[in-house]
């Protein structure tokens, strides 16, 4: 997959600070120096007063997800989209993700490459019999690659971060929020220095399913 950080709010975190000063001060702020608005960001995270978080928006252009991730990021409702889509780009030459348990698995991966190639010519013959692609498209397995531009608030970015970097999401969506943030903290490192799941500053909610590791990249 490759995903890049193609737009986002001028000065996320000075724009965050200012919007909470606003909360705070009598009159409307300014100006506020990047080192104070760092350090009140992380005030404001710990206190919970997340709402600031949203005046701070970034655009992403991610491609060659798998049909399976991009169904599960599109779960999140607060957030915007836009896919390619099967109905007006036909699939000729189609590529797959392949999940590292099926590739290094040789009897697996023999069988994964032979459905899809099936599926794949099979589709293109559809197309051949004058069949439009909104409908040749039921036949494309969910392991299909496909692209996207999604745009979220910070507020909603930490969200989507918590949930799917635990290591009980799936491991194609947690690479790609994986890839995400570490763009988001070079631009806006206080707003995501303590980004992921629970436990990265505190306990797992998980109760019986934890996984009980603390998390890490390459958990
Ligand atoms: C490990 C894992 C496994 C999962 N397994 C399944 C599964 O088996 N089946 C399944 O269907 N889904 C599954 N999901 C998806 C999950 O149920 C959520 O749909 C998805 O994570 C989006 O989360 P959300 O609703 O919290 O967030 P968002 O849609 O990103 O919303 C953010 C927050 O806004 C608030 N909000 C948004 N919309 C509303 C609303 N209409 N009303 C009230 N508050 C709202 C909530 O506080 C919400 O947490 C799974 C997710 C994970 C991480």
């Amino acid at each position: 997959m490759n995903v890049s950080l193609v737009a986002y709010t001028p000065n996320p975190e000075v724009t965050v600070a200012l919007a909470a000063r606003t909360c705070y001060s009598h009159h409307l702020s300014l100006e506020i120096s990047l080192e104070k608005a760092q350090i009140l960001i992380q005030e404001l995270i710990q206190r919970g007063h997340e709402s600031v978080l949203e005046h701070a928006s970034f655009t992403f252009q991610i491609e060659g997800i798998s049909r399976v991730a991009s169904h599960q990021l599109v779960r999140h409702r607060l957030a915007s989209y836009s896919q390619q889509s099967h109905r007006y780009v036909a699939l000729h030459e189609p590529n797959f993700v392949c999940p590292p348990s099926i590739a290094k698995h040789e009897e697996a991966h023999a069988l994964y490459r032979e459905v899809l190639g099936h599926c794949q010519k099979t589709y293109e013959r559809l197309l051949q019999l004058g069949i439009e692609k909104e409908d040749a498209r039921y036949l494309l397995p969910q392991g299909v690659t496909t692209n996207l531009f999604f745009s979220a608030n910070a507020r909603e970015l930490l969200h989507i971060f918590r949930l799917r970097l635990c290591n009980r999401a799936q491991w194609e969506i947690r690479e790609l929020c994986w890839q995400m943030l570490t763009l988001v903290r070079v631009v806006a490192p206080s707003i995501f220095a303590l980004a992921g799941p629970p436990c990265v500053d505190g306990i797992c909610p998980e109760g019986e399913k934890s996984c009980g590791r603390p998390w890490k990249k390459s958990a």
